[in-house]
């Protein structure tokens, strides 16, 4: 038997429910139902790396931040910093909650998880077109005194509540560090949990140091990058959607659950996927697709064992449909 490569991107829902606190319980339980639609991938000999989301958490991270300053005078942490303990704490419950359920499939593997670094391009016209909200909601005076004092550079808040948020760069990735790595510890049976909330963003500046950047990353874009760069077979995305549509939410909804590569791009293309969430998954499946990888998956985190569920993206759908 061939054995196949999958990188599997969990996404926030996968972690953390919308109708949900967030309390590490309501987080362990989510972790632990998405893991267990995981086993079937092991079972059918799949070697595995897992990347995820932090949205939530590191949103969480930066207002404790925040409070910490003011109520402690506690030096608030660079975005890098944030990012970093984000992965560790994630990717430390992530490793938790699998080796439970490896035990309880009877499966002996290890699992280990890295906290990664993804190199961004400093160059990358994000930088002068800051677009990703984090961190809490200020009022206009608290937004207007931080970016005196910090630099930062801060949006309203039209859709919900009002106020402001600031907002960072979101540049493109460009490498994995440690990929090598991540390959050959997945390929030798492992499980690596890695390049979580796509990644600690850094750059090499013109003397060849490895910087951070004042960034995030698009996880999917990074985990589709990480799964071309150690030639992955399969690329999932579980989020909280079954499959992928067309005229999403309009009339003409329509399931998509086969698709080419040059439908997908067309459908992308007349605006089919929303900017900020569908949009670069798609991207990302396209990317991944494109650089020679066979399949890319998104669906829903708690079906993916099922395969009704699932849009199912490859180069040319009538050759490759399973
Ligand atoms: P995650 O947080 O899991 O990474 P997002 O919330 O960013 O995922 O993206 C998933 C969301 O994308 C879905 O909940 C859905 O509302 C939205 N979406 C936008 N366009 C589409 C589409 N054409 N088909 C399916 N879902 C779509
Ligand atoms: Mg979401």
């Amino acid at each position: 038997m061939n054995k196949k490569l999958a990188v599997v991107a969990l996404g926030g829902n996968a972690l953390l429910r919308g109708d949900q606190i967030g309390t590490i319980e309501e987080q362990e339980q989510n972790t632990t139902e998405t893991l267990e639609n995981l086993i079937f991938l092991l079972n059918e000999g799949y070697d595995l790396v897992i990347t995820h989301g932090n949205g939530p958490q590191v949103g969480n991270i930066l207002m404790r931040n925040d409070a910490g300053e003011q109520v402690y005078n506690i030096a608030q942490m660079p975005l890098d910093i944030c990012v970093a303990d984000s992965q560790g704490g994630i990717g430390y419950m992530i490793e938790r909650m699998l080796r439970n359920v490896l035990i309880r499939h009877g499966i002996k593997k290890n699992v280990v998880c890295l906290v990664t670094q993804v190199l961004v391009d400093i160059n990358d016209p994000a930088f002068n077109d800051p677009q990703k909200r984090v961190g809490k909601i200020y009022t206009k005076d608290q937004a207007d005194d931080l970016s005196s004092r910090k630099g930062w550079i801060f949006r309203e808040e039209v859709k919900t509540q009002g106020g402001y948020r600031r907002v960072v760069p979101s540049p493109v990735p460009v490498g994995v560090m440690n990929d090598s790595i991540i390959s050959c510890l997945a390929r030798e049976g492992n499980i690596v949990i890695a390049a979580g909330g796509g990644g600690v963003p850094v750059y090499i500046d013109s003397e060849n140091n490895v910087r951070p950047a004042e960034a995030v990353i698009d996880k999917d874009l990074a985990s589709s990058l990480l799964a071309s760069h150690i030639g992955a077979d399969e690329f999932y995305i579980l989020t909280d959607v079954p499959y992928i549509y067309i005229n999403y939410k309009k009339p003409g909804e329509e399931i998509r659950e086969f698709l080419d590569y040059a439908d997908t791009l067309k459908f992308l293309n007349e605006g089919h996927f929303a900017k900020g969430s569908m949009a670069p998954k798609i991207q990302a499946c396209l990317n991944f697709i494109n650089s020679g990888g066979k399949m890319s998956v998104i669906t829903e985190a708690f079906k993916l064992a099922d395969k009704r569920y699932g849009s199912k993206i490859t180069m040319n759908y009538e050759d490759d449909r399973r």
